[in-house]
């Protein structure tokens, strides 16, 4: 199968053959045709699947093939609308590189930036505009964006957007786009409030699925490493100087934690940084452009901040925290073995998180193995304590003694795991729950 396959036009072709694609994606290859056909799609597909090429392309292509000779300042033809800032940025630099040898104009919009160069911006031709709700919506009640000529919306992580409770947003701007539009739904989960909107959104929508659905990607090698909750940065820094490790996300569950983890790890002479909401939007891009070109190591980031990070063949994903949502596991283990390459996430999981670990394994239906690395085997006399709302103490906090555990597991004699570096089949430490009722 190749691109021009797929009903695309000479210019794309050379476009996606420029930026190293051989044959599309097996996304690509089906939303292409769906959206050239000009019916609505309701796509289910995670990032790293090359979905943004899915819809981005044949977009490119549709409107180039309806150019309206307009004179003077041509409308807003097609939006994107996505739930963050570095996601946005990078699906625009998507557009703009696929439509390089087009005639078309595109461009970001997300808050955390001044809006005065948007304004201007937005007086001149602008054909594809890729927005996140909240500026859109401070545009909208400016009036300085118009949406009156829009024939093509995307919703781009659909689940997502929901989940950040962007719901609101998203009606208003829809109450605003004509009527008579081609609408396309991505998104990695299908709850039933995705359904719901994609009920009220889409028109006999053509249906596509890849990677069933909370499927962990067979590239990626998972593992986990078992830790006391107060030695999970040295077991990290421990890792990440043995082998070697570059290009490694690590995921915390809080703003904090990232702060401090990042500080932490570069205390220990390992590069970092921490990316998430409260950090200007110049502060994000740049560690993200340093953790591109390889000069930072390690990135730190939040669920949320971490949507949607574009860099290909991301070699390590590191759970410091298991996240709250089982379903987080698997979009922070997509960034990794993204698109064909081979990817490693492992899972640093302390006594407080067996339950997690437990609800994880059950929806991917995949039992992770474990590795326990000598020197770091839990202290069996170590209690589980509860997560409070997420607020993990994480490592370094030595507080707490002897708090009750509602919740913790059964038993506390945990043995020493297995073997010195080598999966402990059914390692002790962990003691996991054969699943009855979690
Ligand atoms: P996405 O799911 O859109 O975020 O894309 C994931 C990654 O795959 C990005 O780094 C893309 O540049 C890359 N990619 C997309 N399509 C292809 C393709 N047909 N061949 C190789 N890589 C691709």
């Amino acid at each position: 199968m190749t691109f021009a396959a797929l009903g695309l036009s000479d210019e794309l072709v050379r476009a996606v053959t420029e930026r190293g694609y051989t044959e599309p994606t097996p996304i690509q290859a089906q939303a292409i045709p769906a959206v050239l056909s000009g019916g609505d799609l309701l796509a289910g597909a995670q990032t790293g699947t090359g979905k943004t090429a899915g819809f981005t392309l044949p977009i490119l292509q549709r409107l180039t093939a309806s150019a309206k000779h307009t004179i003077g300042k041509a409308p807003i033809r097609a939006l994107v609308l996505i739930p963050t800032r570095e996601l946005a940025a990078q699906v625009e630099e998507s557009v703009r590189d696929y439509g390089k040898y087009l005639k078309l104009n595109s461009m970001t919009m997300i808050g955390g930036v001044n809006i005065n160069p948007q304004i201007n911006r937005l007086k001149s031709r602008v054909d594809i505009l890729v927005a996140t709700p909240g500026r859109l919506l401070d545009h909208l009640q400016q009036k300085t964006v118009d949406l009156s000529h829009v024939e093509i919306l995307v919703l781009d992580e659909a689940d997502r957007m929901l989940d950040m409770g962007f719901i609101r947003d998203i009606k208003k701007i829809l109450a605003v786009l004509p009527r008579q539009r081609q609408n396309l739904l991505f998104s990695a989960t299908f709850s039933a409030e995705i359904k719901l909107l994609a009920d009220g959104l889409l028109n006999k929508p053509a249906m596509i699925e890849v990677a069933r659905q909370n499927a962990t990607a067979e590239l990626i090698t998972q593992k986990v490493y078992p830790v006391d909750r107060e030695r999970k940065r040295e077991l990290l820094a421990h890792l990440i100087k043995e082998r070697n490790w570059f290009q490694v996300l690590v995921f915390t569950r809080t703003k904090h934690g990232a702060n401090r983890l990042a500080e932490q790890l570069d205390k220990d002479g390992i590069s970092s940084l921490a990316i998430h909401g409260n950090k200007s939007q110049a502060a994000r891009t740049r560690a993200l452009a340093e953790f591109k070109t390889g000069k930072l190591q390690v990135l730190v980031a939040t669920d949320i901040a971490a949507r949607g990070i574009d860099i290909i063949e991301l070699p390590h994903v590191v759970n410091f925290e298991l996240p709250n949502v089982p379903e987080d596991y698997v979009h922070r283990i997509g960034r990794t073995g993204r698109a064909g390459s081979e990817g490693e996430a492992s899972s640093l999981v302390c006594v407080d998180e067996h339950k997690l670990l437990n609800d994880i394994e059950r929806l991917t239906k995949n039992e992770i193995p474990v590795v326990q690395i000598p020197g770091f085997e839990p202290d069996p006399r170590i209690k589980a304590e509860p997560i409070l709302n997420g607020q993990n103490r994480g490592q370094g906090g030595g507080r707490g003694q002897g708090r009750s555990q509602p919740g913790s597991r059964a038993g506390g004699g945990a043995g020493r795991g297995g073997a010195a570096g080598k999966p402990a089949a059914r390692a002790p430490a962990l003691h996991r729950s054969g699943g009855r009722g979690r």
